[in-house]
């Protein structure tokens, strides 16, 4: 995405936001509560709409495409919220997921990527109201894996998570990643993202305001405790 500016009616939110994920990469978008992490990708899935600044995917300006129009490019973003539909069971929740699926070969079936969650294929019929947070997250993602999603929108998959639930999550984002498929990963936690990502954005207030590698982060005291407030 390219000089993005977006916002909440008269409210501008990102004031020209830049950055590019390759195809196969990891890569973070932190920054502090209100920097417009959650803005920049619902910008992305067509969600909220940029006033100016372009957004695109595999080389198609995508900037313009309705949230609908952007799952069937194989763009998946999973929310905070998750989102997850509490009264079907996992297996109906992931079948939910091929019907807003993309237009590609790309979407996978429901059998077959449940078969790679071990949380979730010992209890198929387990309603979503029933699992744990944890497992509702890996439910969201497996769901976006379904529709066919080769760029992975990630919103702060591991809050409210216990450490180990919090590993799980980064073995699956690890599993993931090792298939091919790409994601943009916004974490308060900046330790998670370190660990996960190659490449990571710094938001402050709307703008980027740093961008370097995991290596590179790390040894940036001021970064660190200026932009993330972690020392
Ligand atoms: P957080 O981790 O707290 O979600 P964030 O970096 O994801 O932080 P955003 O959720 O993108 O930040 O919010 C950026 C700004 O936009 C905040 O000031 C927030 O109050 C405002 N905002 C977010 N959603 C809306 C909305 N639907 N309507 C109006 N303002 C909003």
């Amino acid at each position: 995405m390219s000089g993005l500016v977006a916002g909440y009616g008269a409210t501008e939110v990102l004031h020209g936001v830049s950055l590019c994920v390759e195809r196969g990469e990891v890569v973070s978008l932190v920054g502090r509560n209100g920097a417009g992490k959650t803005t920049t990708l619902r910008s992305v899935v067509g969600n909220v709409a940029p006033s100016a600044g372009t957004v695109t995917f595999r080389g198609e300006d995508v900037t313009d495409l309705s949230a609908e129009a952007t799952v069937r490019k194989n763009v998946a973003f999973v929310p905070e919220e998750r989102r997850i539909f509490p009264g079907l069971t996992v297996a109906e929740n992931l079948q939910v997921g091929r019907l807003g699926g993309g237009d590609t070969a790309e979407a996978r079936d429901p059998e077959a990527v449940l078969q790679e969650f071990e949380n979730l294929r010992e209890h198929p019929d387990r309603k979503g109201a029933a699992l744990s947070g944890g497992e509702q997250q890996m439910l969201a993602i497996a769901r976006a894996l379904v529709a066919g999603a080769d760029l992975l929108l990630l919103d702060e998959p591991t809050e409210g998570l216990a450490p180990f639930v919090v590993r799980q999550v980064e073995d699956l984002v690890r599993n993931l990643n090792d298939e091919g498929i790409a994601v943009l990963l916004v974490e308060q936690n900046v330790g998670v993202a370190l660990e996960l990502a190659d490449r990571h954005y710094v938001l402050d207030r709307g703008e980027i305001v740093y961008h370097g590698t995991s290596d590179q982060l790390r040894e940036n005291g001021e970064v660190m405790d200026r932009h993330l407030g972690v020392t």
